[in-house]
């Protein structure tokens, strides 16, 4: 039997690449071995965010630890802060903030609908003492992109530090914090990276420098950061996955961050033309192009047709449980993004839907046509 296919987003398949290097043996982390790969990635990873700073640290956990990394290094108990909350991750934002008892306004956006930048504009002037607004560039849960480059313009006006958690748009779409006027930005590996889970990575700029307080043990920035400029860690790091990571940012940056987010367009954009061509909903109102998260009343049953084809796809979680399914296009050629429309039109067309075989697929391609990259 052949392998599953995955098609959801986090875990995402491994490049060949990659996945070579992880299957070799382990070296020493206090060696000089390890030191130069260390301080190789953490070059590799200033190239990648185009900014020379060396306010950037590594985390062996999955993106979440970032998260919790970023509220205990860069508030204080009591301290007023703005939450976007339009899904699942926005509601982690929530949870982690409210957890080390921040003072938290909500603003909750619809699920599928994305922040309005006005709205925060507001709330920041109704809240001169907020001292962050954190957000998800591409909320995963729902497939929304949040417009951070409009919000990043709004916090630069005001003391609060802009917090992005990044963690499947590091990667899909060319970031560069420091020209956007992000404070904090957030990444993981099994997503965009396309390695396995295990790593996480936070980005800071100047500003947030200024507060860096030092609250937290594991997760402490501060720590980590003096270790790290040095090509060590505090504790033992996630070895195999930073020989990955070296792999898989140099993937990234031998296609250049341009390419790779003008092959994500073309691949989501083909695939919200298919869904649409099938008679099917694109969930939200401003897509990610990290992922398209559709909606029908048979999410579940196509979920569980394609997965007999060994093709796996998420379902929605909480009350999208159900109502949506989302394919995710990290880590998926775009060649393989075709083949998934193809067989998407034989599982509707079993399911009772009238398909007429090849036009989703014609809309696919026809997109990545009119892209330039075929
Ligand atoms: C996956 C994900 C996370 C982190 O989840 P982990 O399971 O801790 O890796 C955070 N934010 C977004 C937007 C994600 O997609």
């Amino acid at each position: 039997m052949y392998q599953e296919r995955l098609f959801t987003p986090g875990p995402v398949e491994i490049p060949d690449r990659v996945r070579e290097v992880l299957g070799r043996q382990i070296i020493h982390h206090r060696t000089e071995e390890f030191r130069q790969v260390f301080l190789e990635v953490r070059e590799l990873i200033k190239r990648l965010l185009e900014d020379p700073s060396d306010n950037l640290v590594l985390f062996s956990s999955s993106g979440t630890g970032a998260m919790e990394s970023a509220v205990l290094n860069f508030f204080e108990e009591g301290q007023k802060v703005l939450v976007v909350n339009g899904g699942k991750f926005g509601e982690r934002w929530l949870l982690l903030a409210k957890h080390w008892k921040l003072n938290v306004i909500e603003y909750s956006v619809e699920w599928g609908k994305s922040a309005d930048p006005e709205r925060i504009r507001d709330l920041l002037k109704e809240h001169p003492d907020c001292m962050g607004v954190l957000l998800q560039i591409s909320e995963t849960s729902t497939g929304s992109y949040h417009p951070v480059e409009e919000i990043a313009q709004i916090c630069k006006e005001s003391d609060a530090l802009l917090v992005a958690d990044a963690i499947t748009a590091l990667g899909v779409y060319h970031i560069r914090p420091s020209v956007i006027g992000i404070d904090v930005l957030v990444g993981g590996s099994q997503k965009a990276f396309m390695l396995p889970p295990g790593l996480s990575l936070l980005w800071f700029s100047q500003k947030a420098q200024d507060r860096l307080k030092d609250r937290a043990f594991y997760f402490s920035v501060k720590r980590e950061l003096s270790k790290q400029k040095e090509g060590q860690t505090a504790w033992t790091p996630a070895i195999s996955l930073v020989l990955g990571l070296r792999e898989s940012l140099h993937l990234l940056l031998e296609e250049g961050m341009d390419r790779v987010e003008k092959r994500y367009r073309a691949i989501s954009e083909g695939t919200r033309r298919a869904i649409r061509k099938l008679g099917l909903e694109v969930f939200p109102e401003r897509p990610s192009i990290s992922l398209t998260a559709v909606k029908t009343q048979d999410a579940e049953r196509i979920r569980k047709e394609l997965l007999k084809h060994r093709i796996r796809v998420a379902g929605g979680q909480d009350h999208l449980k159900g109502k949506i399914f989302r394919i995710s296009h990290m880590g998926v050629s775009d060649k393989d993004g075709l083949m998934l429309i193809g067989v998407l039109e034989v599982v509707l067309k079993r399911l009772g839907y009238s398909v007429q075989l090849g036009s989703a697929v014609a809309e696919y391609s026809q997109a990545l046509m009119e892209s330039g990259l075929w």
